[in-house]
């Protein structure tokens, strides 16, 4: 019996494992297709510049688009793009989009930027950088409306080329940020060894900050850090008016987050957004 019921049980988990190679192979098939049949689709988040009281930038999030027409998270098909190889189309193909918007922006005389999300994988490609330059001069697009964000737990494999194409960026005007700061094992190396304009702490340190002293201190502690640094901070992950009001009071420069605006598709965003929007009337 004994013998029967540990059966059993390899069986059930070498259904599961089975399953899970199914469900990443369909996964990376329907990215693949996605890739190259354009359903690959931009929502942009504003952030807002607490000094300006107005819209700087949004970040661009991809999402992809099913066969059933509904949209999919990055969350479930970029593990995938890494191991298999699609990372660098995926990112290419979203700094096409983001720069094609920014050229649009940039004519209408819109002065909102775009923040562009870029994994190390990428990054570290060996032809990023004629890539890169080839993107920019094919969508027309402003470098200097244009900030890229590294995150801080992706580990580099050679910090020494990593700031040579950061400082590339600048060397056009774009800005870097370091995303998602504080959950990595690195931060403090990444900080002192790369060349960011922007800290962007990460998300997980604000959701409960109105209730959590510590995570107070902590985020007092990174802003202050960034701004003994020449740093600007952006703060993601603001739900609430009282996260808006305790970052606000800390110095950070900008906020993003859901009690701003969620992601939106090009078609529903409104980028006459401003401060006033989000204070209670009095
Ligand atoms: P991220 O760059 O840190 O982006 C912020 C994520 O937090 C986004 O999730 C955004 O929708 C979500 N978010 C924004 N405000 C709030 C809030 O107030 N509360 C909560 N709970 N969440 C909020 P999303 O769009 O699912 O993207 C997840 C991650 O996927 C991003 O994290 C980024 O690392 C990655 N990603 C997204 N788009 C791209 C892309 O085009 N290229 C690459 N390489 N990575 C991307
Ligand atoms: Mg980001
Ligand atoms: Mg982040
Ligand atoms: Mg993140």
């Amino acid at each position: 019996r004994k013998v029967r019921g540990s059966l059993y049980c390899a069986a059930d988990s070498d259904d599961t494992s089975r399953q899970l190679r199914q469900e990443k192979y369909r996964m990376r098939e329907q990215l693949q297709s996605a890739l190259s049949n354009n359903r690959l689709v931009l929502f942009y988040q504003p952030i807002l510049d607490l000094n300006t009281n107005s819209i700087s930038h949004c970040e661009c999030l991809v999402r992809m688009l099913d066969d059933e027409g509904e949209f999919i998270s990055p969350v479930h098909f970029l593990g995938i793009a890494a191991e298999s190889g699609l990372m660098p189309q995926l990112d290419f193909s979203v700094m096409e989009k983001a720069m094609r918007q920014q050229r649009i922006w940039e004519d209408a005389g819109i002065d909102v930027g775009l923040s562009i999300n870029i994994t190390a994988i990428t990054l570290e490609q060996v032809d990023f950088e004629t890539r890169l330059a080839d993107v920019i001069t094919r969508t027309g697009a402003n470098p200097i409306r244009l900030i890229f964000e590294v995150l801080e737990t992706d580990a580099l494999e050679n910090l020494g080329q990593a700031q040579r194409l950061l400082n590339n960026f600048r060397k056009v005007g774009a800005k870097v940020a370091l995303d998602d700061f504080g959950i990595g094992f690195t931060s403090f190396q990444y900080v002192r060894e790369l060349p960011v304009d922007y800290i962007k702490i990460d998300q997980s340190f604000i959701r409960f900050i109105h209730e959590r002293e510590s995570d107070q201190v902590l985020v007092k502690s990174m802003v202050e850090m960034s701004h003994n640094l020449g740093k600007k901070v952006i703060v993601e992950g603001v739900e609430t008016l009282q996260a808006l009001e305790i970052v606000r009071d800390l110095g950070v420069e900008c906020v993003q987050g859901y009690y701003v605006c969620r992601p939106m598709p090009i078609s529903a965003l409104d980028l006459s957004l401003s401060i006033r929007d989000f204070e209670p009337s009095s």
